[in-house]
């Protein structure tokens, strides 16, 4: 061993959660360090150079004006500024019809009112089940996690057609699953949130640059403030010392600290939970608790989702992104207009298939040509246009899916090992899988190695207009 670097606490991966436990411990006075196996940071909402492509690439990712947590950390990190924030969002048919939804000068909760009334997607007895059924999450969402999204749209008789061009297409982007496989309580958080509580919590937020650029101001943060970030540093065991500190060794050099902070999916923490090492003294309390989180792990489950990137030699749509409706790409993003590109440039799209279990099992070519054609019923141009280059990108791990029952195995973020947290977004943090979730379990565990798990968690979207007042909600 050359080296022995020594700090309060040691974070292992550099996502979303590591990031921001780092930068939440960093600001407040602590020495952290983080080490993170791959040459860049951002996890899974990563940009990289595509070896055949030779393009930085990344898996589109959004958030929404009710992430709270991600949003203060883009403000603490300085890349606020690089979130572009749309307030109306198309819905396209096949042949191009279109439907919009924006949040009008009403108050909240009737602020979408208008739109839903004039979409022409939907026709009356779509729009009234509909409504009838967002009246469920009027006050909040289920406390109880058991019943599914599909038993819900049943109970309340919802249309085929609303579940066709909403309720399905909604749910898909913000849970990446099937309704069978999400519990309402989930569901009804995203409606509540996005559709009910304020008139700003639905917002659409797009990164303008590269994920792991955008990451990157979080890792400076943490550095300005005295941290380390160790990249190609890959954790394969980790050990208590006999004084009670955590020791992992990486290469040549072994890293201490008092606390240890694992941020990693679950299935990582699944393989290197049996590489810690616990001292006599806490060997008693090691078997349980392994056994426990282990229990909590396996009733974890992936979904996947794919991303289609396309290059044209001329701009295909003037739209910067669409929800595609009866089809199987779900969205479209026009990363060229996103990212203010020249538009003599061309188009540079991504379509995205979320919760894309056929996907996995089909060619790169059965995807693009599958997606090529769709992609014509909607933007006529495609059909004039030359297609430069492509790249098809399948993430099999890419969420977890929140499925009925599964709150009671999402871990807490503090274990019974002194001085050992967890977080990743697939802990307790009420949040599904995304990147809100991941930074909320950071800070979250952050908090805890403060001794005040709640320290660092940002305040909720409040609610606005009459959803204002107690006797409403
Ligand atoms: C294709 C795709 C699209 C998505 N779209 C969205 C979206 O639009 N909006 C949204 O909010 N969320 C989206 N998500 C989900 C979002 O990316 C995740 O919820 C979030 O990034 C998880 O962050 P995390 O820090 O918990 O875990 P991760 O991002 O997985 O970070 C874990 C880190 O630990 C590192 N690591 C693993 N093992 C070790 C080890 N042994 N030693 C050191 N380091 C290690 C990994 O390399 C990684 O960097 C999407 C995910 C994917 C894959």
């Amino acid at each position: 061993m050359s080296g022995r670097e020594q700090s309060d606490v040691i974070v292992v991966g550099a996502g979303a959660a590591g990031l921001a436990a780092a930068a939440a411990l960093a600001g407040a006075g602590k020495s952290v360090t983080v080490l993170e196996r791959k040459p860049y940071v951002g996890g899974r909402a990563c940009s990289y150079e595509h070896p055949a492509l030779h393009e930085i690439v990344d898996s589109q990712h959004v958030l929404l004006g009710c992430c709270t947590n991600l949003i203060e950390l883009c403000e603490q990190s300085g890349s606020a500024d690089k979130i572009r924030w749309y307030d109306k969002q198309t819905f396209l048919e096949p042949g191009g019809r279109s439907s919009t939804i924006s949040a009008s000068g009403l108050p909240a909760p009737f602020h979408f009112a208008p739109s839903f009334l004039s979409m022409s997607m939907l026709g009356w007895k779509d729009k009234l089940g509909m409504a009838r059924g967002l009246i469920e999450f009027f006050r909040g969402y289920p406390a109880e996690d058991n019943e599914s999204i599909e038993q819900w749209l049943k109970r309340t008789r919802q249309t085929e057609l609303s579940i066709r061009h909403f309720w399905n297409p909604i749910l898909m982007a913000t849970l990446n699953d099937r309704v069978a496989h999400c519990s309402t309580r989930y569901a009804g958080k995203v409606f509540h949130e996005l559709f009910i509580k304020s008139s700003t919590g639905g917002r659409l937020g797009i990164p303008t640059v590269p994920l792991s650029e955008f990451y990157m101001a979080a890792a400076r943060l943490i550095e300005s403030c005295g941290g380390t970030l160790q990249l190609r540093a890959s954790v394969e065991a980790i050990t208590q010392e006999q004084n009670g500190r955590w020791r992992v060794n990486v290469a040549d050099t072994s890293y201490i600290a008092d606390s240890i902070i694992l941020a990693l999916p679950f299935e990582q923490t699944q393989k290197l939970l049996p590489a810690v090492r616990l001292n006599e003294q806490y060997a008693g309390i090691a078997l349980n608790t392994r056994d426990e989180l282990e229990l909590k792990m396996a009733r974890q489950v992936h979904s996947p989702f794919t991303s289609i990137l396309l290059w044209f030699d001329r701009e295909i749509s003037d739209l910067d992104h669409a929800w595609l409706l009866d089809t199987t790409i779900e969205w479209f993003f026009h990363k060229s207009r996103i990212r203010k590109y020249a538009p003599e440039k061309g188009s540079y799209v991504e379509l995205v298939i979320a919760g894309s279990r056929t996907q996995l099992s089909m060619t790169r070519d059965e995807i693009l040509t599958g997606a090529l054609n769709e992609l014509q019923s909607f933007f006529p141009e495609v059909k004039r246009a030359k297609l430069i280059k492509s790249g098809v990108l399948k993430e099999a791990r890419a969420t977890f899916s929140v499925v009925p029952g599964l709150d009671r195995f999402r871990p807490a973020q503090t274990t019974k090992w002194p001085g050992f947290y967890l977080a990743g977004d697939w802990t307790a943090t009420e949040w599904p899988s995304t990147m809100e979730g991941a930074v909320r379990s950071g800070r979250l565990a952050a908090g805890a190695v403060m001794g005040d798990q709640r320290r660092f968690v940002a305040a909720e979207t409040p609610a606005s207009g009459l959803m204002r007042w107690p006797g409403v909600r």
